[in-house]
């Protein structure tokens, strides 16, 4: 498969949101320091997918562990990678502006009681398809 090449507006979203900090290493270490060497990485692991939300910077280790899934050992996920990006990003937005720390919390906030108002709307779709008998 073509690696199809990202965007360099897409690219430098990527790069200065996270100021060069690998999300992996940010996650499993508590390092947050700038990775000058690293790489973009699809989060979904395809190449063709170049939409920002699919892409996180990792270091050059990370990235290269990233890629690599083997049979003996759990491989990064890609949920857990997304979850490790949207923290990291987060967490340099306070970083950044401490006085916003209220914005920063209220917008999660809005984003998980979102997630939940959604949660329900599946849960109440599926029991209207198939209603519980009971009995
Ligand atoms: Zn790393």
């Amino acid at each position: 498969m073509a690696r199809k090449k990202i965007p360099a507006a897409i690219q430098d979203k990527i790069l200065t949101e996270c100021r060069r900090r690998c999300a992996l290493c940010f996650a499993l270490n508590n390092d947050v320091s700038a990775k000058v060497q690293g790489q973009i990485a699809h989060i979904d692991r395809n190449p063709e997918n170049g939409d920002a939300s699919n892409l996180a910077y990792l270091c050059l280790e990370h990235a290269s562990l990233y890629d690599t899934v083997s049979r003996q050992s759990k491989a990064f996920t890609p949920g857990e990678l997304t979850v490790y990006k949207e923290t990291l990003l987060l967490v340099l937005r306070v970083a950044h502006d401490p006085h916003r720390i209220h914005l920063v919390v209220a917008e999660l906030y809005l984003k998980i009681i979102a997630e939940l108002a959604e949660e329900a709307r599946q849960e109440q779709k599926k029991n209207k398809i198939r209603p519980k008998r009971k009995g």
